[in-house]
Order: structure tokens, then C-alpha cells, then sequence
């Protein structure tokens, strides 16, 4: 007798390759059939120990064979298997991304499949140790599930033991490779697949898949017509390559890539090259920087920092010709790190950037504000805040840009309005002429004082030392985001840690409490140990022992009001050159990034026959609310900080930088 419907148990593990390019027939398959199979997810516990495995002489012992098997199949795919994690920072063990799949499952079912899908774009695109707590707990809020809830699901017993269960059950069926499907019918039959993807390819798996079901359940195979949206996936996943999006709506890859670029030029969607291989996902609220008519002026970029290679960005997006030019850059230019918030990562997904991103930036997941003898006096939880160093984000702003743009040492020294264009004169004695010009040469912007004269930077009467620093495994693992609030000393000491073991450390320093004025990196050392004698020990150590020969830098806290326009004729600004934020706010990097999507948008809307002054007049409109609010924010937050330990200063000043 034929059975109705049809039980198939899928024994997968979270780092299992061939498992993450079959599931998109599988979801395929499930697409067709509807109720008729109910498709019972188990994981396998394919890695009990990666250095065991490795003893054990498994594939993983020789990692250069491994790795390149895997390139293979990502050529042949189109799915990303970019296997260098394995040799730098491996998957310790499979057991907890099993357990976190079972601990999504308890709270959300449908969000199971999604969430470990998530978890191996984290490991096969972005590079990470899916087997660590924060990256289990990150992508959990990625699929807008609360951590607390998913931390008291891992740690209630419930999910280990229906993973301990998989595992019986795997031992039951004697399963030992992955994928393993048991196809099982009500009558009793029982088919095992197991070498599904090893012997037939692509779309024939599918048709072998539908003759299987279609024979055990009597039934014809149902004609699913194209899908009219398969968008609707993008609920559910947070990304998807064009050749998951192709087989799970069963309609060609040229098809589903016209779809795709439909969707993201109308916003809906954003794309993302990766190794060669699209990425789209969903991004509410985003810019959309469509291929652009304006291709018919040249625009000269002065300055290769966060605002000036995000514009460059936008333009490359957009089809628009561009040159941009530092006055002495390299990719390995000093200085420190950012936090990079809600509105930095939209306008890095708008610019196609947020993977690149997301496989290099530290996810912080707490801020707390201590006191000096280690009280907490505040905790906050934090969504969608990353911490990265500066050299980083100038190495993902420059990955794209094609090097016959990129004028490096060259900085611009003079420049003057013609009839139709800006000449340009640049230090190395050259000369140009371009149709507008970029000013994005950061906080001391020399382009702002020649257009707008009348723009003062203010003292504030706040300075800051900053510094970044390598830390031993050990000691690195003991530094969490954190603030020490000092009213004795009157300053403040934070401590944000970045990938790779590097820490950056600032110190908020008052300039009318006596003793804070330093004048040399000998003496800025020699303060910060000062004041942080008595500290909790990770940040005292931090500081005197491992930041002895690092460079300290010292900034100047100014301020300034929202200019009225950020153009003057043919020169516009943006980022710090534009409005020059107090560090305070958090601001820098992620309002230039803003800055320069919205341009770039701006610039991707128009016509070659619109007049620049509305393009330049639209930008300030758009921006200048945003900017008011985080001058309003700094100035606050400033305010509070040079009342610490003063008589009546109730507030902590607790800005996350
Ligand atoms: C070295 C450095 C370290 C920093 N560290 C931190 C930090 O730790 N935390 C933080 O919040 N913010 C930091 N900032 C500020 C932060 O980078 C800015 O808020 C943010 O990057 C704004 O980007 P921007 O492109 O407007 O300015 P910037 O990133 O400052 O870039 C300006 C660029 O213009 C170039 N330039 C200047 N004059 C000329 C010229 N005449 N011709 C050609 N090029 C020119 C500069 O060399 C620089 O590359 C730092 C800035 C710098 C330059």
C-alpha cells in the first residue's frame, strides 16, 4: 500500500559542506510537496573535536587539501565555501551550533532552519568560529531573537538534550555520513540516501528526490509554476546567493539574477560581491545607489579616509567617473578604530561592503560603565554595534576601487572655481581640472576654511589619549566593552575590544583638572598609568604593562555648530571636513559613511542635466537634521563629562565611546 505522506529524517551538522550545498534542493523539495513531506531535521555530531579529528587523521589533518577541495566546490556551486577559517581560527567543535540550532528550535521553530543557515554564511563566507558563545548569541539577533532568552535556552539542559537525542537516533540508523536522508513511508518502507550529493549534481538530485517521494507516496509530482515572487525567502534568510535563490524558486540562475537586480534597484534588496559570488539580503530602510545617468563630469575626491573612499565606493556603484587622492596614504595608516552602529552598517550594506564588514569587525554585545573600584554602575545591552580598526576599514573601503582612480601622496594645495570646472593644484606640482570637487580631508579640513571662512572649530576644554594594543590570548579574553567613570580624577577610561587580540584603550581627559595636560608620548604614558593605578586589573594591565611601547596619541576635543551649507559653488563636503563631531557622540565614521551614501544616491538619481546646486542643496537637507542631533548629543555628553566630581554633576556621562 502507498503511503499519503512521508517522513524524511535528514541527519546535517553545522559545518558540513556538502549538507550546505544540498539544502537548497531540500528546501526546494519541501516547496513541491507541500504537507505531503514532513522533513525531520537531526544533527549529526560531525566533529566532536577538531583537534581529535585532526589526531584521527581525518581530512581536516591535511588543511592545504582540505581547503582547496573546498575552493573547488565553491567554483563549481556558486555557493561560498571559503574554507581559510579552518586554518586560522578552526571550529573548535560542532556540538554547540548543534545545540544553539536546538535552542532556536525550542523558541521559534521556523526560525531553526534560517538561524543555521546564518550560522554557516558565518562560517563558510565570513570566516568564524561558529563554535563560540558571542557568535552563536550573534546570530541569534540576526533572526531578531532575544539573547537573554536564547543564553537561558542554551543553558536550561532542553536543547543538549535534544541534541543527545540526534545522536541516539543517529547511532539507531547507523548513520556515519552527511548528508544522510531516510526517506520513510507510513507502510514501513525505508530508503536511506547517503550518497545523494557525492553522485548526482544539481538539479538531477531534485529529480531523483521528487521520482523517490512520487514512487513512495503514489502521488504525481505537483507542477509548482515559477514563483512569482520568491522573494518573500528573504523573511526568512538573511542572505542568499543567486544559485540558492535560483534552486529554491526553481527558475534559472539568469532568471533569478534579473529578479535579484530588479529588487535591488528598486531598494528592496542590497547585493554584495563576495569572492566573486552575489550576495543579496534584505535591508529595511536602506539607500538604493542605482546605476547612474551622471556619467558625463568628472568629480576629484580629496582625501582617502572613511568619507572620501565610501563616496568613491557609491561612485563605482553607481557607473559615475571619479579620481580620488590622499596626501600621504597608505592601507596601513596610523590611527585607531570605530565603533560603527546601526546607520555605519545600513550605508555599508547600501555600499555592498556589510559582508567584508561583518568577517573583520568585533560585535560588542554589552557596554558597562563601572566605577574606579570595579561597581557597575550601568549596563546596557547593544544591538548592532561593531568595533573595528581603522586600518581594517580602509582596507574594505579600498578593496574595490580600481587603482587607476587612487592617487596616493598627492595632496591637494590650492584649488580655484572656473566657469565649468575646479582647478586643481597638487603638492607634487601637478595640476588638473575637474567638474566638482570632494572635500573629505577629515577634522581640519583646509577645503572648509578656504569655502567657509567663517566656520571656527571651538575648544572644549576636553582632550583625549587614545591608543591600540596586542594583548596575550589570556588577557584578551578578560576585556569587555567598558567605561570607567572617575569622579575623583574627573576623566574617564574605555576600553573596546577589536578582533585579533588588539585592544583600543581613551582616556577622557579634563584640562582644568590639574595634571592632565601632557606634552610628549613619554608623558602621556606616564598619566594614563597614573590614573588608572587602582583600576580592576584587566584595564590596569592594559594599560601599564602592555601598552608600555605602543604609540599614544593625543586629540583635542573641539566642537563646532552645523554650518549652513556644507557647498559652495562646485566644492561640497562631507564627513568631519563637513561637520567635525566630538568623539563623545560615536559619530565620525558612521555619520561620513551616511554622508557618503546619501550623496552618492543623490548623485545616482540625477540626470547630466541637473544643476549641481539642487544635488548639493538636497544633500544638506538630508543630513542636516542627523547632524544637529549628534552636535546636540556631543555637546551634552561633553557637558556632562567636565562636570564629573563636581558639585551637582548626577549624570554619568555615558556615551559608548
Ligand atoms: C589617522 C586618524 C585616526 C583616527 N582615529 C579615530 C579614532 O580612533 N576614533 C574615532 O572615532 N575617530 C578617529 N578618527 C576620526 C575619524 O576617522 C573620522 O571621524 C572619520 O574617519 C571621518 O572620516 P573623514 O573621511 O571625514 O576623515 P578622515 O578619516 O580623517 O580622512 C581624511 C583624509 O583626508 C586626507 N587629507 C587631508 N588633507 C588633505 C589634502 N590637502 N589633500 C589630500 N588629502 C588630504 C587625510 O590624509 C585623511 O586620509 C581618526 C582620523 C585619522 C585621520
Amino acid at each position: 500500500m502507498k503511503s499519503e505522506s512521508l517522513r524524511i529524517v535528514y541527519f546535517t551538522d553545522p559545518v558540513c559542506s556538502t549538507c550546505w550545498l544540498t539544502e537548497p534542493y531540500l528546501h526546494r523539495l519541501k516547496s513541491i510537496w507541500g504537507n505531503a513531506i514532513d522533513i525531520e531535521v537531526r544533527m549529526g555530531g560531525l566533529l566532536p573535536s577538531f583537534t581529535e579529528s585532526q589526531k584521527e587523521g581525518s581530512i581536516l589533518q591535511d588543511m592545504e587539501q582540505f581547503v582547496a577541495l573546498l575552493e573547488e566546490l565553491e567554483q563549481s556551486s556558486g555557493m561560498h565555501l571559503d574554507g581559510n577559517s579552518w586554518k586560522t581560527n578552526p571550529v573548535s567543535s560542532s556540538y554547540p551550533p548543534s545545540i544553539a540550532y536546538h535552542a532556536i528550535k525550542k523558541i521559534s521553530p521556523e526560525k531553526a532552519g534560517p538561524f543555521l543557515h546564518t550560522l554557516r554564511t558565518m562560517l563558510f563566507t565570513e570566516n568564524k568560529d561558529i563554535s563560540r558563545q558571542d557568535w552563536l548569541e550573534e546570530a541569534a539577533v540576526r533572526h531578531q531573537v532575544d539573547r537573554d532568552l536564547f543564553r537561558e535556552k542554551l543553558s536550561d539542559g532542553s536543547a543538549e538534550s535534544a541534541f543527545i537525542d540526534d545522536l541516539s537516533c543517529k547511532q539507531h540508523f547507523g548513520v556515519t555520513r552527511f548528508p544522510t536522508f531516510i526517506f520513510q513511508s507510513t507502510d514501513g518502507t525505508e530508503i536511506r540516501e547517503d550518497q545523494s550529493f557525492n553522485s548526482r549534481k544539481g538539479d538531477d538530485i531534485l529529480k531523483h528526490w521528487n521520482a523517490l517521494v512520487s514512487e513512495l507516496t503514489g502521488r504525481e509530482i505537483p507542477s509548482v509554476g515559477i514563483a512569482e515572487t520568491g522573494l518573500q525567502l528573504f523573511d526568512q534568510f538573511e542572505n542568499l546567493t543567486t544559485v540558492e535563490f535560483a534552486i529554491m524558486n526553481g527558475i534559472s540562475e539568469e532568471m533569478a539574477f534579473q529578479q535579484l537586480t530588479d529588487a535591488a534597484n528598486e531598494g528592496t534588496l542590497s547585493q554584495e560581491i563576495h569572492r566573486g559570488i552575489s550576495i543579496w539580503r534584505r535591508h529595511s530602510g536602506m539607500e538604493v545607489i542605482k546605476k547612474s545617468r551622471f556619467n558625463d563630469k568628472s568629480i576629484a575626491i580629496a582625501g582617502m579616509g572613511v568619507a572620501g573612499l565610501a563616496i568613491a565606493n557609491g561612485f563605482e556603484k553607481a557607473g559615475i567617473p571619479y579620481s580620488i587622492f590622499d596626501r600621504h596614504f597608505n592601507e596601513h595608516q596610523s590611527g585607531f578604530g570605530f565603533l560603527i552602529l546601526e546607520n555605519g552598517l545600513r550605508a555599508l550594506a547600501a555600499l555592498g561592503l556589510k559582508t567584508q564588514f561583518l568577517k573583520v569587525a568585533n560585535p560588542l554585545h554589552y557596554y558597562s560603565a563601572i566605577s574606579p573600584d570595579g561597581t557597575i554602575l550601568n549596563s546596557t545591552k547593544l544591538e548592532s554595534c561593531y568595533a573595528i580598526s581603522r586600518t581594517e576599514m580602509v582596507r574594505i573601503l579600498s578593496s574595490g576601487l580600481k587603482s587607476d582612480s587612487i592617487f596616493k601622496n598627492k595632496g591637494l594645495q590650492m584649488f580655484t572655481e572656473t566657469s565649468d570646472g575646479v582647478q586643481l593644484q597638487f603638492s607634487t606640482g601637478e595640476t588638473a581640472e575637474s567638474s566638482f570637487l570632494f572635500g573629505c580631508d577629515g577634522f581640519h579640513s583646509a577645503i572648509r576654511k578656504a569655502i567657509m571662512p567663517e566656520a571656527i572649530l571651538e575648544r572644549t576644554g576636553g582632550r583625549e589619549l587614545v591608543c591600540i594594543t596586542q594583548l596575550p590570548e589570556d588577557d584578551f579574553n578578560l576585556i569587555e566593552f567598558t567605561k570607567v567613570i572617575d569622579h575623583d580624577k574627573r576623566c574617564n577610561t574605555g576600553v573596546v575590544p577589536l578582533r585579533n587580540r588588539m585592544v583600543i584603550w581613551f582616556m577622557q581627559l579634563n584640562e582644568s583638572v590639574e595634571g592632565m595636560v601632557t606634552k610628549n608620548a613619554a608623558d602621556h604614558y606616564q598619566l594614563a598609568c597614573k590614573i588608572c593605578d587602582g583600576y580592576p586589573e584587566p584595564i590596569r594591565k592594559l594599560i601599564q604593562e602592555y601598552s608600555k611601547n605602543a604609540p599614544i596619541y593625543l586629540w583635542q576635543s573641539n566642537r563646532m555648530n552645523l554650518m549652513p551649507s556644507f557647498h559652495k559653488g562646485r566644492t561640497v563636503l562631507l564627513g568631519d571636513s563637513a561637520h567635525p563631531l566630538l568623539a563623545f557622540t560615536s559619530q565620525g565614521a558612521n555619520s561620513a559613511l551616511e554622508d557618503a551614501v546619501v550623496l552618492a544616491r543623490i548623485f545616482s538619481e540625477a540626470g547630466n542635466d541637473v544643476r549641481h546646486e539642487e544635488l548639493f542643496e538636497l544633500f544638506y537637507k538630508e543630513r542636516k537634521e542627523a547632524i544637529a542631533s549628534y552636535i546636540a548629543q556631543g555637546d551634552m555628553l561633553l557637558k556632562s563629562f567636565l562636570s564629573l566630581g563636581t558639585q551637582g554633576a548626577d549624570r554619568v556621562p555615558l556615551a559608548i565611546h
